[in-house]
């Protein structure tokens, strides 16, 4: 198990991030996974002590590894906001929020047939600067995590979809529905395709990634922004590299209006926001 943000080995892990998350809301005396925060799926996470949000190679190197030749240099502080499910209805909104700030997030995108008519906004938020990435065409767990052959039959529909849209063929990081640790994956393809799938996505060259703080704002009961506010600066504890979930799906309607407060939080507590392809440039 590894522990905490390696600054110095020209690579940091978040193992630790998680895990002293979970410690301290241990401590506080409150259990993650009793609170089950549907949005998430932590409902679905395995305990595994050595969770990160970001595929075993990423090349992330933080600032006080700029001396390396060659090495990107990233600020001490940073946060990723990321945002699953969209395009939809509420997607205008998250990026006038974010466009109104001058901040970048990146977008994990479904196309499920559904949605059709908000895909053309995925070239507007490309050209606005922010990150546009693979999440599944369908988001059905039966049908996408019933073999890998199923799996990548769903990215492959979901690029063909988004297609006319953006550069599909040059995207390269995607993050598992459910997140790479999700168990219901189980159900459906077995206890070793997570793993599996995970390796073939490394193997093309890509990047899965994760998070380390929940917004909570795709539960049931629709949260207020101030909810989804204090969840993420909860969430976001000591850690100094956050990778945020948040979604601009058709029910997340207030995450827009928690954006202004929770990007003000960040910039007042000195984290620099970058996309995820900021953070882990590709070869
Ligand atoms: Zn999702």
């Amino acid at each position: 198990m590894k522990l905490f943000v390696r600054r110095t080995g020209g690579r940091i892990g978040l193992w630790g991030g998680l895990l002293a998350a979970a410690l301290a809301a241990f401590a506080a005396g409150w259990l993650v996974p009793v609170r089950a925060p549907a949005g998430c799926k932590l409902n679905e996470l395995t305990a595994a002590p050595d969770f990160s949000p970001f595929s075993p190679a990423a090349p992330v190197v933080a600032a006080s590894d700029a001396g390396t030749p060659a090495a990107p240099s990233l600020p001490e502080k940073w946060v990723c906001l990321t945002f699953d499910d969209g395009p939809s209805k509420t997607t205008p909104e998250v990026l006038a929020a974010l466009d109104a700030a001058g901040v970048h997030g990146t977008f994990f995108v479904v196309a499920t047939g559904y949605n059709e008519k908000y895909l053309p906004l995925l070239t507007q938020a490309a050209a606005a600067g922010h990150q546009i990435a693979l999440h599944s065409a369908s988001h059905e767990y039966s049908d996408i995590y019933r073999s890998s052959a199923a799996y990548w039959k769903d990215i492959t529909l979901l690029k063909e979809r988004i297609a006319p849209y953006v550069d599909a063929e040059n995207i390269r990081y995607l993050r598992f529905p459910g997140g790479s640790t999700n168990t219901v994956s189980r159900r459906y393809g077995g206890k070793g395709l997570m793993p599996q799938l995970k390796t073939e996505v490394e193997q093309r060259g890509w990047q899965w990634v994760d998070w380390n703080v929940c917004a909570e704002d795709a539960v049931g009961g629709h949260p207020s922004a101030d909810t989804i506010y204090r969840n993420v600066v909860r969430e976001t504890g000591e850690q100094t590299h956050c990778v945020v979930l948040m979604h601009d799906s058709a029910t997340t309607r207030t995450t827009a209006e928690a954006l202004p407060d929770i990007i003000r939080w960040y910039t007042d507590n000195g984290y620099t926001f970058l996309t995820v392809a900021e953070t882990l440039p590709l070869g």
